[in-house]
């Protein structure tokens, strides 16, 4: 009874370019799946979002779709359509067409003739895009792939996944989930395919730079502890120089020849303290993470849920 394929587009307040979206991706999805299903989540929407949907649904058969208690993030958004899709197959894709719905018959194909589980869309040139956010993505991905060693430079969240992926991603249970990461560790038989990103078509990218900071900041606790470590290695290595300095003090001072060097104490001073500030930061930091962990708070509540209306027409609930 359950699809071959399901898109799953996670959308926040895109009242005005959702529908024409979601008809460029079902012409793509009918084209080549010979049964498939588009599962919409609104992320709490606070504009006309969820009344379009719930249109567009009364509309076309083949849609189904989520509806969120409030805005919970693109990212636990995708955990609600992962964890509550039946599928064989299911493509992960954004709403505003930046994904462009072209590559799904090619994803699709690699999949049910290639063999493939996981097909990647991988971003060759990430479009118009304020030029702060463009280094700063840069040194994210340079900096997670030399802390955590998986290279996610140029991924995207555009992703065809097969359905035993699915059941391996929600093996994990992982309050803070960060998609793309997550779907590297996985493992699998994974294609890429690349792609140029467009321009939204229409309304506009929330993501400000505080925004993607979070997420990397959040990604980077998720996927490595070595912060930690450099902690300990930094701490180390100032023992050692303090061991020497005292040392060296220890001895002028038993040799009379103590200097009235204030300079050394206050830099010595400025610089522990400011390490330990920092270190004590980044401790923070993961406590702060594995407190959200063990609040086991569930990642996302569904406010309402509607089948496509094919799946109702046969009695099939869900
Ligand atoms: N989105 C979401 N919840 C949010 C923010 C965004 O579900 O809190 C959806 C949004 O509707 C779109 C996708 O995530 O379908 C990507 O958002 P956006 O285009 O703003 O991000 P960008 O393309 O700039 O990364
Ligand atoms: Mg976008």
């Amino acid at each position: 009874m359950k699809p071959e394929l399901t898109i799953i587009i996670p959308v926040y307040n895109e009242a005005d370019l959702l529908s024409g979206s979601l008809d460029a991706i079902r012409g793509k999805a009918a084209s080549c799946a010979k049964d498939y299903a588009v599962l919409v989540i609104d992320d709490g929407s606070t504009d006309d979002t969820w009344r379009q949907i719930e249109e567009y649904r009364e509309a076309h058969g083949d849609v189904a779709a989520i509806r969120l208690s409030r805005n919970f993030g693109k990212e636990h958004a995708l955990c609600a359509g992962l964890e509550l899709v039946e599928s064989d197959a299911v493509i992960v894709m954004d709403a505003d067409l930046q994904h462009p719905p072209e590559l799904i018959p090619k994803m699709y194909r690699l999949w049910k003739d290639g063999g493939f589980d996981i097909v990647e869309c991988v971003k060759r040139d990430r479009g118009k895009e304020p030029l702060m956010n463009r280094w700063g993505s840069r040194l994210f991905y340079y900096l997670l792939n030399r802390l955590s060693g998986y290279q996610l430079h140029g991924a995207s969240d555009f992703k065809l996944l097969d359905g035993k992926v699915v059941q391996a991603w929600r093996a994990m249970p992982e309050r803070n989930t960060f998609f793309r990461g997550m779907t590297a560790w996985i493992g699998f038989q994974r294609a890429a395919i690349e792609f140029e990103v467009p321009e939204r078509n229409g309304g506009k990218s929330r993501w400000t730079f505080i925004g993607l900071l979070k997420l990397a900041i959040k990604a980077v606790l998720a996927f490595t502890s070595f912060p930690l470590r450099i902690v300990s290695v930094i701490g180390g290595l100032f023992l050692l120089g303090a061991v020497i300095l005292g040392m060296q003090t220890l001895i002028r001072k038993l040799m009379g020849a103590a200097v009235t060097g204030f300079t050394t104490v206050i830099l010595l001073q400025l610089i522990i303290g400011s390490i330990i500030m920092v270190s004590l930061g980044i401790i923070g930091e993961y406590i702060a993470a594995i407190y959200n962990e063990t609040k086991g708070r569930p990642r996302y509540i569904v406010r309402e849920r509607l089948n496509t209306r094919e799946a109702e027409d046969r009695g099939h609930l869900t």
